[in-house]
């Protein structure tokens, strides 16, 4: 391995630098904050492949932190999940926190700002906070609570922490400049009245803190040094510095007490926040808000339908953690905006999946194909190699008789132009066996195609002298008798346009979803294929590459679902 961290990103500059620097004392502890209401999706993924990844580059830590700031709409499910869907993209953090451990140094600490007259306990409602705050062009306005005693700001705030007010009635604020340029500065609050049962300090609280207020000190606490996180709180850093420096964690051993009694306590750091663009995919939607609607509102089966973004979804699917680690490696990270194309993703897909795939045989759309110069009772194994490029896949065996299967799609009766496969009085090679030529096509009583009936040409099997004559056409086949069935999922993308979050014309993105993203047909499928374990990947060859599914699949009743064509579709359809 490489020593030095590669520096091909701003971050990843910035903290050479703090290492060369000493900034830090040469540490690198990034974390992981997800709030545990929803399922992480690929957004959530390029955040953890570089908190994650930076740590480890640096030989430093990353904690996964759960933001349980908002009890109500968390739930231990979710928890659950996200620590599942971070161990199957390939990391593990050094330390599990949640904000709520910390719940008493947030108090201790927002007395200590009232003790410092940078706090006080504001009586105006919700509604009345936002008219006092003006707006980008206006400034705001003095609360005429702003300039209560540090006496009776403890005393009140005192009486929220014991539960005497009601939910909404009053907040802590902060008291910085209600006419600074930056909104977010203009007295935030501190803390909100909230009478709701929080999952790991059940009904403690019934205050709760502000996310601006948590995160700087959750950070601090955990002796995070660099502060990941993405745009949209550019403006909010002056905010968490401002926190930071008002309560001077590293050099206030009473704040930190309650960590230490609850053995949870490392060195406050000083840590510092650095913004970078939000990653986005098109063709699909990533705000939880609209996937958890999707999910209640039915309109997918679930978090981990095949067709979310979710990352149970995409694993499910048969996305690999490898392909979404390499697709936001190569996205980069940097300042600016940017939606990526699905389909680079899908390459991603591809490329990882055409090096670890075994190769198989599957018919999807299945046409009766006889050879009538193969006896009835003819059975044979041919030896196909699982990898054509990499001999270490070994080899296996396939069954070939007289009736088989292949796709419907390869016979045409009345070919157009440049079709190259099978059509009447034609020829085309069967893959691995020879070359065979349509004598006849046959219906049924309505006039449907049921079958063919060709000869194979003894001279082009394996090792003949015509092995090796030319044809225009391969194409693959499942021998009839030995196939297993099994029910094969076709999914599509969810949505059937680039940026279904737009609603400028007045639709919404479920007006947008695609009637097509899920088929399911019954194949035929090679007879190894019934052992495949849940989640084993397979190139179904010239189908895609397919996964056995994670949970329905079983050697009772095959379940495959298609990851992702080989070639993309979508932007052939020029879209
Ligand atoms: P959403 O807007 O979908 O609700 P969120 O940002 O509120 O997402 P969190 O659980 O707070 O969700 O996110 C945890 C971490 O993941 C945060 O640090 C957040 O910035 C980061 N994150 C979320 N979405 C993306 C994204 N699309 N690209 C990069 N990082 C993201
Ligand atoms: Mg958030």
């Amino acid at each position: 391995m490489n020593d030095a961290p590669p520096v091909n990103n701003f971050i990843r500059q910035i903290v050479a630098a703090d290492n060369a620097s000493g900034r830090h004392g040469g540490r690198v502890a990034t974390r992981f904050p997800p709030e545990p209401n929803g399922y992480l999706h690929l957004g959530h993924a390029k955040s953890i492949c570089l908190n994650f990844g930076i740590a480890a580059e640096n030989t430093g830590t990353c904690n996964l932190r759960f933001d349980d700031t908002n009890p109500g709409k968390e739930d231990p499910e979710f928890v659950e999940a996200i620590k599942a869907d971070v161990r199957w993209l390939g990391f593990d953090w050094a330390s599990l926190r949640h904000a709520s451990d910390y719940f008493e140094v947030f108090h201790l600490g927002a007395v200590k700002l009232i003790r410092l007259g940078l706090a006080y306990v504001d009586d105006l409602s919700a509604d009345e906070v936002r008219a006092y705050r003006g707006t980008l062009t206006q400034a705001g306005r003095d609360s005429p609570f702003r300039d209560r005693s540090v006496a009776e700001n403890l005393g009140l705030f005192a009486a929220m922490r014991a539960g005497e007010f009601a939910d909404g009635s009053r907040t802590l604020r902060a008291r910085i400049d209600m006419g600074s340029g930056n909104i977010n500065l203009r007295d935030p609050a501190i803390y909100r009245i909230r009478k709701v049962p929080h999952q790991n300090t059940g009904d403690a609280w019934p205050i709760y803190p502000m996310y601006d207020y948590a995160h700087c000190v959750s950070d601090a606490v955990e002796g995070i040094t660099h502060s990941l996180c993405t745009l949209e709180f550019e403006d909010h850093r002056p905010l968490y510095d401002w926190f930071l420096e008002k309560l001077d964690l590293p050099n206030d051993p009473s704040l930190t007490q309650p960590l230490r009694d609850a053995g949870l306590w490392s060195q406050p750091s000083k840590p510092q926040q650095i913004e970078f663009a939000r990653g986005n995919l098109d063709y699909t939607v990533m705000s939880k808000r609209k996937l958890l609607e999707l999910v209640t509102d039915k309109l997918v089966d679930g978090w981990d339908d095949p067709r979310m973004p979710t990352l149970s979804g995409v694993r499910r699917r048969g996305f690999t953690p490898r392909a979404i680690r390499t697709f936001w490696e190569r996205a980069g990270v940097s300042k600016q905006n940017s939606v990526i194309e699905y389909g680079v993703l899908e390459n991603c897909v591809r490329e990882d999946l055409d090096a670890r795939a075994p190769r198989r045989m599957a018919v999807l759309d299945p046409l009766k194909l006889v050879i009538t110069n193969v006896p009835e009772d003819h059975a044979e194994m041919l030896t196909f190699s699982n990898h054509p490029k990499d001999e270490s896949f070994g080899t296996r065996a396939v069954p070939f008789s007289r009736e088989l299967w292949i796709e419907r799609e390869d016979f045409m009766e009345a070919p157009v132009k440049g079709f190259h496969r099978l059509v009447p009085g034609g020829e085309v090679r069967l893959r691995g066996v020879g070359i065979v030529k349509c004598d006849e096509v046959v219906k049924d009583a309505g006039g449907a195609i049921s079958g063919l009936r060709c000869t194979l040409d003894p001279q082009t099997r394996q090792g003949m002298e015509g092995a090796n004559r030319k044809v225009k056409g391969t194409i693959h086949w499942v021998g009839a008798h030995h196939a297993i069935e099994a029910e094969v999922r076709l999914y599509d993308r969810l949505f059937d346009v680039a940026d279904p979050d737009d609603d400028s014309d007045g639709k919404t993105y479920r007006d947008h979803l695609n009637p097509d993203s899920r088929r399911v047909v019954r194949g035929f499928l090679e007879p190894s294929l019934r052992d495949a374990a849940p989640e084993q990947h397979f190139q179904f060859e010239r189908l895609g590459y397919f996964v056995a599914d994670r949970h329905d699949h079983s050697h009772a009743r095959p379940v495959f679902n298609r990851a992702v064509t080989l070639r993309d579709a979508w932007s052939q359809k020029g879209r």
